[in-house]
């Protein structure tokens, strides 16, 4: 019989379960089984009657007797009856429960659980839920599970239905991990995990059941990455080998108007090691906002270039990638390099141009958007394509331009998250980390701005820019709808231009604009024709403009603090004292105890990792893009278990890329195809 068997034919409901089952996803036996509980109460400790207390729960067994049923003078049904033990006797009241009529027996051996009270002198239960004693329990006397309800569905419902599909089903899911990780792992046995975690013996090995199913998401999630990158590496056809050319190299970078950081220095070298290799690198370049990528990325496309290829930068934004073009371009010029820009707005023209010359080969550098990738653009020679804020573009954007002859490729992000979080949601790439920023840099000063301190704020901010300075305004994060948001900017933007900064050229920046507008308003802020810029939060990725020295968040609290880090990289980028202002509309000791932490911390890395314990992976900015599915039992946050399972999936995939001697892991991986294809 096959787990993909629909629920209808299993359980005995009715069509309305049925379907609201359906609604949590849950459709066939296979899903009903890896519907795991949310949390466990712990219901398998019993008291003696004689020990009884009052006001708490108590979990008895007893034997009924005296039972009775009668209807009261206010019309009430009350049920009676005195459970026994070795210990003693209590009084068990139930008020409208009709059915017990038909369950309760005198003689019988039942297991309650309930509130001891004292009534009349007397120590009773009322109204205890109750369960007769098997050779299993399932809703009392063990540790019980607890699952996510839907209206129509509670957790007691799906206890029962889930108990026996375990019992007749798990057999079938047959142990597919090999013996080898097993015992070097010391993981339970896939039967008995899957069992356990529904209905655990006790606190143990509810754990061990526990660990082994994470472990076995996270492993299965890092085989398919390793193997992806597998197939990237050894079935391209690549003939790339670009070779380090020191002379070009060193005059770069004595050209440059600063010193590489170690950091710099250390992964340049991690990127030329990969583009020496006869395989297409696949890495990951991260960083926080400032700490220099652009000129690593620069010196891999020039040595790239000085190997008779071609090298393509590909950017979110047509602002961003302007700003790319602009400062490589100045840094390549000496070199005698071809470099083009490409983005929607380009004339057809032009466009047709750089098609033309990047096929002839004429075009040694293109820099642009996603326009870059479409059309009939193609290249003579791509050695090196570099994907700026990878997070950004689809999996299909990125599979176009690898398949523009298997270049390398390199993907930045100024998104600092922990090493065990990228490993699992970037898995397919070798990571490289700039963790160190450029000396000098001057520290921004960040203060968390209550409601009533708002126009002193203004004020302030009044007159440090009569001083020549500018600010961002970043306009609170709407959930649900863009259209809201900017409807909210555009509000924003009247009101602090007609009432609060009457004097100043306040600019207004949103993401429904046509990229020519953006754009427009993005050359008047830099040339500091504006004097404050309301935006919403698109302006999140890089844009430099170094006399921007304050930046005001609205309802900072709706913010990640990862994402906040973004926004206050945008200033501190020029010689003027910087400072980030965190407006808070709803205060409250949790919100301010974490907002408290950007006031603490400058890097990114580590506010990263604070996001990760407050609020999840899924509130890092960039996790919920990267589309990793969601995880059943495995956290994210577990960074023991994530260096585990990628170990193990790394010894697996080193042995046996194709799987073609695991083929219960194989077909593992395919059974969750599905839930593992992103976008
Ligand atoms: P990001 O990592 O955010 O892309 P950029 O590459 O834009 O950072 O660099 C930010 C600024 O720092 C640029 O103006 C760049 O010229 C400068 N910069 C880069 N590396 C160094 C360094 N080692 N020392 C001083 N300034 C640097
Ligand atoms: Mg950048």
């Amino acid at each position: 019989m096959s787990l993909n068997l629909s629920l209808q034919k299993v359980l005995h409901t009715n069509k309305e379960h049925i379907t609201k089952l359906e609604e949590l996803g849950v459709k066939t036996v296979r899903d009903l089984v890896l519907y795991f509980p949310r949390i466990y109460v712990d219901k398998s400790a019993y008291t003696n009657i004689a020990d009884l207390k009052t006001d708490e729960v108590n979990n008895v067994i007893g034997t009924i007797s005296n039972l009775f049923h009668k209807r009261t003078k206010n019309g009430k049904q009350l049920t009676k009856c005195l459970l026994s033990d070795d210990t003693g006797s209590v009084e068990v009241i139930w008020f409208n429960q009709s059915y017990l009529k038909r369950l309760l027996k005198n003689g019988q051996e039942i297991i309650l659980s309930g509130k001891a009270k004292f009534n009349l002198g007397k120590m009773t239960l009322q109204s205890p839920s109750f369960e007769e004693q098997k050779k299993e329990q399932t809703h009392i006397g063990r540790i019980v599970p607890v699952y996510h309800e839907t209206a129509g569905l509670s957790s007691k419902w799906l206890r029962e239905k889930i108990q026996p599909v375990i019992k007749d089903w798990s057999k079938q899911f047959k142990e597919y991990m090999p013996k080898e990780i097993l015992d070097e792992y010391k993981l339970m046995p896939y039967q008995k995990a899957i069992a356990e975690v529904h209905f655990p013996s006790d606190e143990i090995t509810l754990e061990e059941a526990k660990k082994r199913l994470s472990f076995d998401e996270l492993f299965l999630l890092q085989t398919k990455a390793l193997q992806k990158k597998w197939h990237w590496q050894n079935i391209a056809v690549h003939d790339q080998k670009v070779l380090p050319r020191h002379e070009v190299l060193s005059e770069f970078f004595s050209k440059l108007p600063f010193e590489l950081t170690g950091a710099q220095l250390r992964t340049i070298e991690e990127i030329f090691n990969d583009l020496n290799k006869p395989y297409p690198m696949s890495r990951l370049l991260q960083g926080d906002v400032g700490s220099g990528k652009t000129v690593v990325a620069a010196a891999a496309i020039l040595n790239t270039v000085k190997n008779g290829y071609q090298a393509a930068l590909m950017a979110p934004t047509e602002i961003l990638a302007k700003q790319h073009y602009h400062t490589i371009f100045k840094m390549l010029k000496p070199f005698g390099l071809n470099i083009q820009f490409i983005a929607g707005s380009t004339p057809q023209s032009i466009k047709d141009d750089v098609t033309l010359q990047l096929k002839n080969g004429t075009v040694d550098v293109v820099i642009g958007t996603h326009a870059i990738i479409q059309e009939t653009i193609g290249f003579k020679k791509l050695g090196l394509a570099v994907i700026d804020e990878q997070h950004r573009f689809g999996v299909k954007q990125r599979d176009i331009l690898k398949s523009q002859g298997s270049p390398h490729l390199l993907s930045l992000s100024a998104t600092p998250i922990p090493r065990t979080l990228a490993m699992t949601i970037y898995g397919d790439q070798d990571l490289s980390v700039i963790d160190e920023m450029p000396k000098g840099r001057q520290q921004i000063i960040t203060r968390i701005v209550p409601e009533k301190k708002r126009l002193d704020g203004y004020k302030w901010i009044d007159e440090q820019v009569k001083k020549g300075r500018q600010a961002f305004i970043i306009c609170p994060l709407i959930d649900e709808s863009d259209v809201l948001e900017v409807k909210s900017a555009i509000q924003e933007y009247e009101y602090l231009q007609e009432h609060i900064f009457t004097k100043l050229k306040v600019g207004l920046l949103h993401g429904k604009m046509k990229p020519k507008d953006k754009e427009d308003v993005m050359n008047l802020f830099s040339q500091n024709k504006i004097n404050i810029l309301v935006s919403t939060s698109v302006i999140e990725v890089g844009i430099d403009v170094p006399n921007a020295s304050i930046m005001v968040i609205e309802a900072a609290e709706r913010f990640g603090l990862s994402q906040l880090h973004q926004f206050r990289g945008r200033v501190g980028r020029g010689e003027y004292q910087s400072y980030c202002f965190l407006f808070m509309k709803k205060s409250g000791q949790e919100t301010s105890k974490r907002l408290q932490a950007m006031v603490d911390f400058s890097s990114g890395f580590k506010l990263a990792e604070i996001d990760l314990q407050i609020r999840g992976a899924g509130e890092i900015y960039g996790v919920k893009q990267s589309g990793i599915p969601d995880l059943k039992m495995a956290s994210l946050t577990d960074s023991f278990t994530i260096s585990l399972a990628r170990q193990a999936a790394q010894e697996i995939i080193n042995k046996d890329p194709e799987l073609t001697n695991y083929p219960m892991i194989k077909a593992k991986l395919d059974e969750l195809g599905e839930v593992f294809v992103k976008d």
